[in-house]
């Protein structure tokens, strides 16, 4: 359980409530290709516009690194969720986001209406988590909400700085929401859980398979990071991804595995591409016996069933990180086949956002999930035992 206060413990009527959201959304020419983030945020909104507060929603959209770029700007995003509201949200545009426009669109507020600021990392402070931004930002409410999961594991102004500088900072509906997912889901798992980890470097999972380890009973390992624990073994890789520093570390794993009693599972086949391409000439090898001038790009039939036959026994599934290089079409079958079983099971499975994510809403089992995460980068740290600064900053109940 969440010991943090929520929207629910704050009386709101007449006050200026600054909402952090995660809008941070795929934007192609302006149009939004993936609106499953504003969507997530519509139950904290809905319920301060219902108290009359004053929203004031904020948010960072990609990376202008700390200068105005209008193909940056959240102005699509303020169109998007007054369709969504029903009612307008009111763009507050200004290149220092906390500028003369923005003060004089929030002094005319009345109870009930929505205004969203421009895109937080227009200025440079914000991923600094600098004073003068945070305060700027405080400046403009009475109260603040944190709801942006999928970046709170970063410290920066408009999710951490600016809880310093107000009286009462709290966590919205998708903050519990995810937390309560992701932690009950590892913490308090119904048995057998199984984790699925993929991706391309074993280097950035360490932690969240040190982590896991202790608490799962079956872990699968597809992705690139599986050609490291293939070579360590004393297998042929080709030009698959390599981690050579971390060879010794795979062999440390599985020796930590089998003492725990945990299953460690890693692909028995591959695809394998004779360049970086989707229409590269393609086999299927054994793992471990790619010949050179080859690499690895997907896991293979067998591993696909191995996997899946997994899930099936399983009653919690955790799952962060594509089984192969999915955004080429050749190579996503291994991908495709995970997010399948676990459209088909019964048991509890959680998205940790990310790649995964896009996959399995991609292939339209969105809804087939018990939980998809909007965080990759914040859900990850989760499934490394981290506390979440974020989440952390928000006042205690
Ligand atoms: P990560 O950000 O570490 O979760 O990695 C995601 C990326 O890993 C995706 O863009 C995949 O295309 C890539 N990936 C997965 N499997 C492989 C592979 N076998 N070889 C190269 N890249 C891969």
């Amino acid at each position: 359980m969440l010991n943090k206060k929520s929207v629910d413990d704050i009386n709101v009527k007449g006050k200026r409530v600054l909402v952090r959201c995660d809008f941070n959304v795929p934007l192609i020419d302006g149009k939004i290709t993936d609106e499953n983030r504003l969507v997530a945020a519509l139950p904290t909104i809905k319920k301060l516009i219902n108290d009359g507060g004053r929203v004031i929603l904020c948010s960072h959209l990609g990376k202008p690194k700390g200068e105005p770029k209008p193909e940056l700007s959240l102005a699509p995003v303020a169109v998007r969720l007054s369709e969504l509201l029903g009612q307008e949200v009111k763009f507050a545009a200004d290149p220092e986001v906390v500028g003369p426009n923005a003060k004089a669109a929030v002094e005319a507020m009345q109870d009930g209406d929505v205004i969203l600021l421009e895109n937080t990392r227009y200025r440079a402070e914000e991923t600094k988590n600098g004073e003068v931004f945070s305060k700027e930002l405080a400046s403009l409410c009475d109260v603040f909400v944190n709801d942006a999961f999928g970046t709170a594991h970063r410290a920066h102004c408009s999710n951490v700085g600016v809880t310093k500088f107000v009286d009462t900072a709290v966590v919205g509906y998708l903050m519990e929401k995810e937390i309560a997912f992701l932690g009950n889901a590892v913490n308090n798992p119904t048995r057998p859980f199984v984790a699925i980890l993929g991706g391309s470097k074993v280097s950035s999972k360490i932690s969240v398979i040190e982590n896991l380890l202790d608490k799962v009973d079956v872990l699968i390992i597809g992705g690139g990071m599986a050609y490291t624990f293939a070579k360590a073994e004393g297998g042929s890789v080709g030009n698959s991804l390599l981690e050579e520093d971390y060879c010794d570390y795979a062999l440390k794993m599985k020796e930590k595995a089998a003492a725990r009693g945990v299953k460690l599972l890693l692909p028995v086949d591959n695809v394998i591409a004779d360049a970086f391409s989707n229409d590269a000439n393609t086999q299927i090898v054994k793992t471990g016996a790619i010949p050179d001038g080859w690499e690895g790009l997907d896991i293979g039939p067998e591993s696909a069933k191995l996997f899946a036959d997994a899930v099936k026994e399983a009653k919690t599934v955790v799952w962060n990180g594509p089984m192969g290089c999915f955004e080429m079409p050749n190579f996503a079958a291994g991908t495709k086949a995970v997010a399948e079983a676990l459209a088909e099971t019964d048991a509890v499975t959680i998205i940790g956002g990310g790649d995964s994510a896009a996959a399995v809403n991609q292939l339209g089992y969105g809804d087939k999930m018990t939980h998809i995460s909007t965080g990759g980068g914040a859900s990850l740290e989760f499934l490394e035992g981290k506390e979440l600064p974020g989440v952390a900053a928000a006042n205690d109940k």
